[in-house]
């Protein structure tokens, strides 16, 4: 069990070797997502895996709980034998808990993207929270990656992807960001039917 607290994971300097790093971003993500959704259940995030048993990627995702008293947070593989604890969370630049007081709206349709495209929204640099908690919110399902959202919000995520690919200078990276608008913008006209 890998026990960490987070607090050593924050404003890494920029030196920092890339296993650090590496680790760092996946304890950051695992916080995202545990503080987008309400807490006192377990989930399986579309968060995947980043052990390498015997040099294969492990196929499993980040299943996390958090307790709704300030606990640390709790993250196991759902293929591996990985899993851990984060606490001093509270308050970073990753807890995207709502404000005390508001509600999250109930978000009714479902969106399937793939690993890549999630992997996409993801990277993206300008997300607000409220964007920021539609992604991460995202869940591993058999189906695919599936974002749980309405049309205002889709349209909100859109307008950030088409932004970042209008500015992004790296082709590869650039197509992978049109590749997200499209598979976003897809479900977007389905919607609509
Ligand atoms: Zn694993």
């Amino acid at each position: 069990m890998m026990v960490t607290d987070l607090q050593h994971f924050v404003d890494l300097p920029a030196d920092v070797p890339g296993p650090a790093r590496s680790l760092a971003d996946q304890l950051h993500a695992i916080i995202r997502a545990a503080t987008a959704e309400k807490a006192g259940m377990a989930w399986e995030t579309a968060i995947a895996c980043k052990r390498r048993p015997g040099r294969q990627r492990c196929p499993g995702h980040i299943q996390v709980f958090r307790a709704d008293l300030p606990a640390p947070i709790e993250w196991r593989c759902s293929s591996c034998a990985d899993e851990g604890v984060i606490s001093n969370w509270e308050g970073s630049y990753s807890d995207l808990r709502l404000p005390r007081g508001e509600r999250a709206a109930s978000q009714t349709d479902e969106v399937v993207i793939s690993e890549e495209a999630f992997a996409a929204l993801r990277d993206l640099q300008l997300l607000d929270a409220d964007c920021e908690r539609l992604v991460y919110r995202a869940r591993a399902t058999e189906r695919g990656v599936v974002l749980r959202t309405d049309a205002g919000d889709l349209d909100e995520l859109m307008g950030f992807v088409a932004a970042e690919a209008n500015h992004e200078s790296n082709p590869r990276r650039r197509r992978r960001l049109d590749a997200a608008f499209d598979a976003l913008y897809e479900a977007f006209k389905a919607m609509d039917e």
